[in-house]
């Protein structure tokens, strides 16, 4: 097929899906509960019915752990359907808005509908869990959906096509692989809501793409989220679990701690404690990191280089490697790394680094670590270890992330009724429960007003004395 072949036929797949959803929306605009119910029943029995093929796909996609995609893609996947199963009755409910004085007699409520035919554009790094994540709050909320997943994870992609394909008609929802190419052509049309997850760069081509249909958006971002361990807090615990969250899925986490930030008397005792829980994580037999079957590796050749790149600016720009730093092209393997001293001009300070590097920066007062958090774009979470209440609201205080963990890291996202997403350059609107369910739900505005009845009625038209006096009397008295 040559390129124009292809082209065309990219072109068309993606208007005739487009229209035939759209029929279905205008044929079908708002799906009672009952087949809500049963479309994200559906979808959860099909999960489950794939759990294996999953946790397959993911490994040769990127050589994951069975059991580390089971834990956070299957297992996150399957309580977040259930819980909108339990919740959705709740979350379809009308909402009375009360009567406001002004509006005398009248009665109004909040009313959720499908926002129609929705665009669901999911990245490599959980490939699983960040297409069908949305697709649940989608469903939920009476949708029909396209959903286009990464083209880096072609296992994980092929097989969610068809799980999607065995379980839903095409015209109620879709999977359409693809690249860039692809995305493009499905940005033209004009969805109703379009669900980003990925980088900032691209998140603002799509945001200038749905701004010529005024599609609404949730961009779920990245960037650089920091970790704040201050001078009364925990180091071992503290280590424990940066260590954790740094390393799974070998730091190509939206949420991993980027770079550490530390009280200058807590620094030696947090690297000695992360290396003892490198070794107890992932070299327990002492052969080493890289032969370990828990830790998984760099998507690919070009973000290894990206990678592997960042290690080197740092340590050119007088970086201490203070463990790991070796490398193997061949299996896209990075140790796990821990730098100190690094400067805030390295390459690394300004990309999110996306992979299993900690640079580490030493402060004396907590305002020095503000600042150089406030120096940076808002983060999508922000991580305090810290004893004292007082500082854990300082710290609150003064600085802006989309989400945050006090003594933990990561687990913010497992909580289905905490909002999920970020701030600015880390993301536009937020997902997961209920927020998720809103994100694809126009709330309709709606007052019932009694027949021969309106509080208009004083101001209608001709403007004399009497309808000034009025609104005198409402500006003293409302
Ligand atoms: P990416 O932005 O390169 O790609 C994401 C998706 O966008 C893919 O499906 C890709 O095909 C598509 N795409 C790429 N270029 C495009 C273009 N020019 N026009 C339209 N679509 C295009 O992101 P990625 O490399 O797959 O994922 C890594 C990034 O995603 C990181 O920044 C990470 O922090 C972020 N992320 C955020 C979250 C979150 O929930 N906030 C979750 C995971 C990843």
């Amino acid at each position: 097929m040559d390129a124009t072949t292809n082209n065309l036929s990219i072109n068309t797949q993606v208007s005739q899906v487009f229209s035939k959803q759209l029929n279905r929306y205008h044929k079908h605009p708002n799906p009672s509960y009952k087949e809500r119910l049963t479309n994200l029943k559906k979808l959860e029995a099909v999960v489950l019915k794939y759990r294996e093929d999953i946790q397959e796909a993911i490994y040769q996609d990127f050589k994951k752990n069975h059991v580390e995609s089971d834990f956070l893609e299957v297992l996150p996947t399957v309580l977040e359907v259930r819980h909108a199963i339990k919740k959705l009755k709740k979350w379809m409910k009308p909402k009375n808005a009360g009567m406001p004085l002004a509006l005398f007699g009248t009665k109004s409520r909040i009313i959720t509908e499908p926002k129609g035919v929705c665009l669901i554009i999911a990245p490599w790094n959980y490939p699983f869990i960040l297409a069908i994540s949305p697709l649940i709050y989608a469903l939920a909320a009476g949708n029909n959906v396209i959903l286009k997943p990464s083209e880096i994870t072609t296992h994980t992609s092929a097989l969610m096509k068809k799980m999607i394909a065995e379980t839903f008609r095409e015209e109620h929802v879709t999977v359409i692989e693809g690249d860039v190419q692809t995305a493009t052509e499905l940005l033209e049309k004009p969805f109703n809501h379009i669900f980003f997850t990925g980088s900032p760069v691209v998140g603002k081509i799509v945001m200038k793409a749905a701004a010529q249909h005024l599609s609404s958006i949730t961009l779920e971002l990245g960037g650089k989220s920091p970790v704040i361990i201050d001078e009364s807090a925990d180091v071992n615990d503290a280590a424990e679990k940066i260590t954790w969250g740094k390393l799974i899925n070998n730091g190509q986490t939206c949420i991993s701690p980027d770079y550490l930030l530390i009280h200058k008397d807590k620094k030696a005792e947090f690297v000695q404690n992360v290396k003892s829980r490198i070794n107890q994580f992932y070299n327990q037999d002492g052969k080493g990191v890289e032969s370990s079957n828990d830790y998984c590796r760099i998507i690919n050749e070009k973000h290894y280089q990206r990678v592997s790149d960042l290690i080197g600016d740092a340590l050119d720009r007088g970086a201490v490697l203070e463990e790991g730093g070796n490398t193997n092209s061949e299996s896209n393997y990075i140790a796990p790394t821990l730098l100190s001293n690094v400067t805030l001009d390295t390459q690394i300070m300004e990309d999110e680094i996306f992979g299993p590097v900690l640079p580490i920066i030493t402060y004396d007062h907590i305002d020095e670590a503000i600042k150089i958090i406030r120096s940076k774009e808002k983060p999508l979470s922000l991580y305090i270890f810290s004893k004292s209440k007082k500082a854990q609201k300082y710290i609150l205080k003064n600085t802006s992330a989309g989400g945050t963990a006090v003594n933990d890291v990561i687990l913010h996202i497992a909580h289905n009724d905490l909002p999920f997403g970020g701030v600015n350059n880390s993301g536009i609107g937020k997902s997961h429960g209920k927020y998720g369910y809103l994100a694809f739900s126009n709330e309709r505005a709606v007052l019932y007003q009694r027949i021969g009845l309106t509080s208009a009625k004083p101001f209608y038209p001709p403007y004399d004395s009497k309808v000034k006096k009025m609104i005198d009397l409402l500006l003293k008295w409302l």
